[in-house]
């Protein structure tokens, strides 16, 4: 029976899942590494730690299942996104730490760049907003700053990568330089309408063309993996976690959306073969590319998701662990009009609201720690709520249905609530292990253990389907108070300046 190897190289860990072709799941490692924070807004990672600690997976998880090398039919690779590598061809070392997504240390010229009025063109071509956060800032930093790196990469030395392309290059012994076009579309570089690189995007952030990655589909074969001792496996999928996440959610058709519950949450709705560009924000961004067919996603993200939780267990201490609060809330049939506004980090789509910062509102001496509990799972649904609102009206196209992933769906009460809130079904999958499936289906796909995309329908299976069950009436009663509430938040850190 072929199995397919998954490589899932997270923003914390690294982890090895495999897959056999029913879509079950055969065995998972997984290692954690460092964080190195050098200044205040800088997150950086080690190269050579992120390499180590995948393959370290990957033999693990090979010696766990006892999977001799020959039986892996296709290696599929999904990643951290925007992670920025710079490696020296020869040599294969990198010449700087990788410089993660987090990191704000380009914030400034950003700024500078938006006051150029460079905003629009960025987001007509890459689909991406102006941002430190996506790859390109990061690569002219490494090339600005490192000593040298100019010289070298005009020379031909030096190889950029997203952390797909660092694997890549390692697990091919340095002979393959290549990315996937979701990575691409991550970088600021890639015009997703063309599907190159563009030559004008390249001059305006000095980005010399010779350290690029050539550009491949999401499945088909980009390389051989030559470093596993007795066997050479292709590498046969590659796209960015979130990507990967909709293409394992089988959320393979125009509107079809799924929202990934972790410490904050990451939507991304199918919108077909078009890319559609967003009045309110989101990203459009390449969901991957198949056989030649080439499909977009409207990208939106929750700042504060499951994070909210952990505030009330770390600093609130009214719950021991997470899943606690599910109990907790269940005592009160509502929060009866307590709402909490997590926005501890400013708010995201459609708000945009830098200085806004948490509120809680609706108190009353009746108020307990089972209302608050409420209304922070209340607060996850109302903001993914507000996301579909933005991506229904940015694509024009209604939602049948929303198929839910990550650490906080397995809160039967918020996935309920997010049904009622939505007025549509919510569909937990039985593996959750999304992320890493999509690079598996890519990569199975790829080889051809699967035929087509049809064939992998039967891989996907429901564990729960959380029908709505509230009356319209009330849930435009409930969708208002949160409005207000947002309202009121936005209102008092405007008054800040006053
Ligand atoms: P990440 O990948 O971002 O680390 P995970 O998918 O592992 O996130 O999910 C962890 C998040 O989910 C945490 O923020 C945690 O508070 C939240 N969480 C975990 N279990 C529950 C639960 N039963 N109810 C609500 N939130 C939960």
């Amino acid at each position: 029976m072929p199995v397919i190897l998954a490589l899932d190289q997270g923003t914390t860990s690294s982890r090895s899942i495999l897959f056999d072709e029913k879509g079950a799941l055969l065995g998972v490692a997984q290692k954690e590494f460092k964080q190195h924070y050098p200044q205040p807004g800088w997150v950086e990672h080690d190269a050579h730690e992120i390499w180590e600690t995948q393959f370290a997976t990957l033999a693990e998880v090979l010696a766990k299942a006892r999977i001799e090398p020959h039986h892996i039919a296709a290696i599929g690779i999904t990643n951290q996104r925007e992670t920025t590598v710079v490696w020296d061809r020869h040599s294969g070392e990198p010449i700087a730490p990788a410089i993660v997504w987090q990191d704000r240390r380009t914030a400034a010229y950003c700024d500078q760049l938006r006051q150029q009025g460079i905003a629009p063109l960025l987001q007509e071509k890459t689909g991406l907003i102006l941002d430190a956060y996506f790859s390109a800032t990061k690569l002219k930093w490494i090339l600005d700053q490192i000593p040298g790196a100019r010289q070298k990469a005009s020379n031909g030395e030096l190889a950029f990568g997203t952390i797909d392309s660092w694997l890549i290059y390692k697990l091919t012994k340095g002979t393959v330089h290549a990315t996937d076009v979701s990575n691409a579309s991550r970088t600021l570089l890639f015009n997703i309408h063309t599907l190159q690189w563009d030559p004008e995007l390249l001059a305006l952030f000095d980005i010399p063309a010779s350290v690029l990655p050539v550009v491949k589909p999401s499945s088909g074969i980009i390389g051989e993996c030559t470093i596993i001792p007795g066997a050479r496996i292709p590498i046969a999928g590659v796209a960015g976690d979130q990507q990967a996440a909709l293409f394992g959610q089988l959320c393979t058709e125009e509107g079809m959306v799924k929202n990934t519950y972790g410490t904050g949450c990451f939507m991304l709705m199918n919108t077909g073969e078009q890319a559609i560009r967003s009045n309110n924000q989101l990203l459009s961004t390449i969901a991957w590319q198949i056989d030649g067919k080439t499909t977009y996603a409207l990208e939106g993200s929750v700042f504060i998701g499951g994070a909210v939780v952990q505030w009330l267990r770390d600093e609130l201490k009214v719950i021991n662990s997470a899943p606690d609060i599910e109990k907790l809330a269940a005592t009160v049939k509502s929060s009866e009009g307590v709402y909490i506004v997590p926005a501890f980090a400013g708010l995201g789509a459609p708000y945009w609201n830098a200085h806004a910062r948490g509120a809680l509102f609706g108190l009353t001496r009746g108020t307990n720690h089972a209302h608050i509990a409420r209304a922070a799972l209340d607060s996850i649904a109302y903001q993914s709520a507000d996301l579909l609102t933005c991506m229904q009206a940015d694509a024009k196209i209604p939602i049948r249905e929303l198929r839910v992933d990550g650490g906080a769906t397995a809160n039967d009460l918020l996935m309920q609530f997010q049904a009622d809130l939505l007025g549509c079904q919510v569909i937990r999958p039985v593996i959750t292990e999304t992320t890493a499936m999509g690079a598996a289906f890519l990569a199975g796909l790829g080889v051809g253990v699967w035929k087509d995309q049809a064939s992998l329908t039967l891989q996907w299976k429901r564990d729960r389907v959380f029908e709505p069950a509230l009356p319209v009436a009330e849930r435009n009663i409930l969708l208002k108070g949160w409005q207000r509430a947002v309202k009121a938040t936005i209102a008092w850190a405007a008054d800040q300046s006053t």
